[in-house]
């Protein structure tokens, strides 16, 4: 499955902090690809709505490419399912915009990747338990390995990876937080 939706590339900048920022000339992830899918984390339906999914070029390069490399290691496996990245213009991201909100999510360098389903099914899991604990980490060595500065990933998930870049916070035992510099 090929998305009709043109990626419009252009050098975006990330304006001032992932909590209290702005995006400028941001570039919009297509609702999906042939390696991944997109998912509205407050519908819980694919795809996510269009103003959910902007990101800087470098965010969305990486996000493409991670889910490019993880599904041509892993044909048979769901594709790689990308939730909210920022707004159009980045800024507040907050729980007016549907479910908890984003306290960060403001600047274009923020993307949240929900894990691979132990059931094979392409959506969300809700829960730690549902989740493909092999796969998930996988998906978490590769963002460390392409230069994410943090990956948010659930108490209750058993994920890890070098300290200070890996860590365990809260509503993150669905899906891991990655954030570039
Ligand atoms: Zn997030």
């Amino acid at each position: 499955m090929t998305s009709p939706e043109r990626i419009r590339w252009r050098r975006s900048v990330a304006v001032g902090d992932p909590a209290a920022g702005r995006l400028l000339r941001g570039v919009r992830l297509p609702s999906s690809g042939e390696h991944f899918f997109t998912w509205d984390p407050v519908k819980r339906r694919s795809p996510n709505r269009y103003w959910r999914r902007w990101g800087t070029d470098r965010l969305v390069r990486l996000l493409l490419r991670v889910a490019r490399e993880y599904h041509t290691a892993h044909p048979g496996a769901p594709r790689m399912a990308i939730g909210d990245l920022s707004r159009p213009g980045g800024g507040d991201f907050g729980p007016q915009f549907g479910y908890i909100g984003h306290a960060t999510h403001q600047n274009g360098l923020d993307a949240d990747v929900y894990y691979p389903r132990a059931d094979g099914l392409e959506r969300a899991p809700r829960y730690a338990s549902q989740i493909n604990r092999r796969l998930s980490q996988e998906l978490v060595d590769r963002f460390v390995a392409a230069g994410a500065v943090i990956v948010y990933v659930g108490p209750n998930t058993g994920l890890r990876g070098p300290p200070g870049v890996v860590q365990a916070i809260v509503n993150h035992d669905n899906h891991l937080h990655v954030r570039i510099r």
